[in-house]
């Protein structure tokens, strides 16, 4: 299955993300970096939504390895 991941050393925490796509993308505010909440099913459009605006383009579906 393919899942969204964050490339969390070129993200600038803009949290535009969140904002297309609060189901997948949250804020991790202990940490302070966005993360990917672990699902099911993605929902691909919003998803590829995120990935368009990203400002930093550091959104990409990735294979899941199981880990
Ligand atoms: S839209 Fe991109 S740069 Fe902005 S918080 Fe999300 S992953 Fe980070």
């Amino acid at each position: 299955m393919l899942i969204p991941m964050i490339d969390l050393g070129r993200c600038s925490a803009c949290l535009g993300c969140i904002a297309v796509c609060p189901a997948v993308f949250r804020l991790n505010a202990a940490a302070g970096y966005v993360e990917v909440i672990e699902l099911a099913q993605y929902p691909a459009d919003l998803v590829d939504e995120a990935i368009k605006l990203c400002p930093e383009d550091c959104i990409a579906w990735e294979e899941n390895t199981g880990y």
